[in-house]
């Protein structure tokens, strides 16, 4: 895999979908000496299960444990720190790494309780846990979802369940986005697999997932998290610390620049999770027939960054779905919809794609009123 790649596979197994990608990166050949120290860390924030859109799945940790052990790896260590005033020890035990640890015959670290040592992060000096730095290959397992702050979280922000909960309370009073683009110019990110089966919303806590059933690989975490944010339906400008990080020299800040290969096409369907309030409310302006869940995705994304006077101005509902092939009608996303707008003389109107991103759905939805 090259550096400037995103891997993405669609699909409905979280562990299968995770060795299959691994395979695909040629992830073993990436990490070499099978005697290496490898990382797994998940985002356990809360102890809430992943169908609510907080956490890592442990079915993707459980892909990928099976894909390295085949390989030969046996040194692997999960670690992870939930947030300050929440304990990792019930969210290893909640969110199912506890048994996995057990059965995987892994060891699990909470890195809350781990001593830690400062290092100079590029001119800001932040305390990393040493649990962390004894590893020689970490691969970070982050949720793309939505963040009350930063708005986006993904890889680059991941990394701060590796710092002591001291730490973590100063990156609040720093405003988040210089810290974190400076820790990641120590934190490792040598392989990132991200969960993107159903992250939340708007809110690191979970509450309001929003089902896309993907994952996506990456070797380069600022570029993975400008693509992330496009996919949410935000330009990356509007998430200082992926700039930041750019600036630091962490990583190519311009999603044009990644070049994005699928392994396998978006999946019809696919409840992974049951919506939240908010989901609910922005499908009503949708009118689904067979959607793919990505593509439905980047939809919701796209209507969350709505105001109330742009959402009152949607004339009618937004068809989407393979359901509409061939179809003709007002106002369509995704490719299927395409006859929306090839008719001649037709008033309709489709958003390219398949799936397009929620940036690309948000400026379609914009361009239409
Ligand atoms: S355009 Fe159609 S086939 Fe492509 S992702 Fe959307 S619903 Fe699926």
């Amino acid at each position: 895999m090259e550096k400037n790649e995103i891997l993405v596979v669609y699909g409905e197994n979280p562990a299968e979908m995770a060795s299959e990608i691994a395979e695909e990166a040629g992830l073993a050949e990436l990490i070499g000496d099978k005697k290496k120290r490898i990382g797994l860390k998940p985002n356990l924030v809360v102890a809430r299960p992943a169908e609510e859109g907080a956490t890592t799945h442990p079915e993707i940790a459980a892909g990928l444990i099976d894909y390295l052990q085949k390989n030969g790896f046996t040194n692997i260590v999960i670690l992870e720190g939930s947030w300050v005033g929440d304990s990792t020890e019930d969210a290893f035990r909640y969110c199912g790494y506890e048994a996995l640890a057990k059965q995987k015959k892994v060891e699990l670290i909470d890195t809350q309780l781990d001593k830690a040592k400062p290092y100079d992060c590029k001119g800001m000096r932040i305390e990393i846990c040493d649990s962390a730095r004894a590893v020689d290959f970490m691969i970070n397992l982050p949720v793309m979802k939505g963040h009350c702050q930063t708005l986006v979280t993904c890889a680059l922000k991941n990394n701060k369940g590796i710092i002591p909960d001291r730490e973590k309370r100063r990156f609040h009073s720093l405003g988040l986005h210089k810290p974190i683009a400076h820790l990641n110019t120590v934190a490792r990110n040598d392989f990132i697999l991200v969960d993107g089966i159903c992250g939340d919303l708007d809110f690191e806590e979970g509450g309001n997932p929003v089902s896309a059933g993907r994952l996506f690989a990456a070797l380069d975490p600022v570029l993975c998290d400008a693509w992330a944010a496009e996919q949410m339906g935000y330009a990356v400008s509007e998430i200082p610390y992926i700039g930041l990080a750019e600036k630091l020299g962490v990583g190519i800040g311009d999603p044009k620049k990644a070049i994005v290969r699928e392994l396998n096409q978006p999946l019809k369907g696919g409840g992974f999770a049951k919506p939240g309030g908010k989901v609910r409310q922005l499908a009503q302006y949708i009118e689904e027939a067979e959607a793919c869940s990505a593509c439905y995705a980047a939809l919701i994304f796209a209507l969350s960054r709505m105001d109330r006077s742009e959402l009152g101005r949607i004339q009618g509902k937004i068809a989407i779905g393979q359901g509409f092939r061939g179809k003709k009608g007002a106002l369509g996303v995704g490719r299927c919809t395409q006859g929306f707008a090839a008719a001649i003389h037709t008033t309709g109107a489709s958003c390219p794609g398949c799936p397009p991103s929620g940036a690309e759905v948000l400026s379609f939805l914009r361009q239409q009123q």
